[in-house]
């Protein structure tokens, strides 16, 4: 499945001293090793699932369905690039985990909450 929004998630390629940040879940120095966890959110296209669907019936295909389908490569929107009803950027979260909170039972979402409050706070 190929996401159909244009967003990507931020380079990663250089990364600079000032770039680096604590642990976003405990807080601490994040160490020599580290992990960066990167979440948006995404949807998929119902329109594009129902036309597969109703051609997979018509052609007993799933294969002819979507290569005759005319939003297969795009059925899943990213919302990168959106805003919620607040006004807070949907865009990627980019979380910086230590080794023991990657290991961790983790709430990605509360994660990404303490990921936007940062960024708040920071910019
Ligand atoms: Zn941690």
């Amino acid at each position: 499945m190929t996401a159909g929004g244009s967003a990507k998630p931020p380079g990663g390629d250089a990364m600079k001293i000032r770039d680096l940040k604590p642990c976003d879940n405990c807080g601490k120095p994040i160490g020599i090793i580290f992990y960066i966890v990167r979440s948006t959110i995404a949807v998929v296209k119902q329109e594009s699932i129902r036309e597969y669907v109703g051609l997979s019936l018509m052609l007993g295909s799933g294969l002819l369905a979507e290569t005759m389908g005319g939003h297969q490569d795009s059925v899943v929107d990213l919302l990168a690039d959106q805003k919620d009803e607040n006004g807070k950027p949907l865009g990627w979260r980019e979380a910086f985990l230590c080794g023991d909170c990657h290991g961790s039972d983790l709430n990605i979402a509360a994660l990404a909450e303490k990921v936007l409050d940062r960024e708040a706070t920071t910019t």
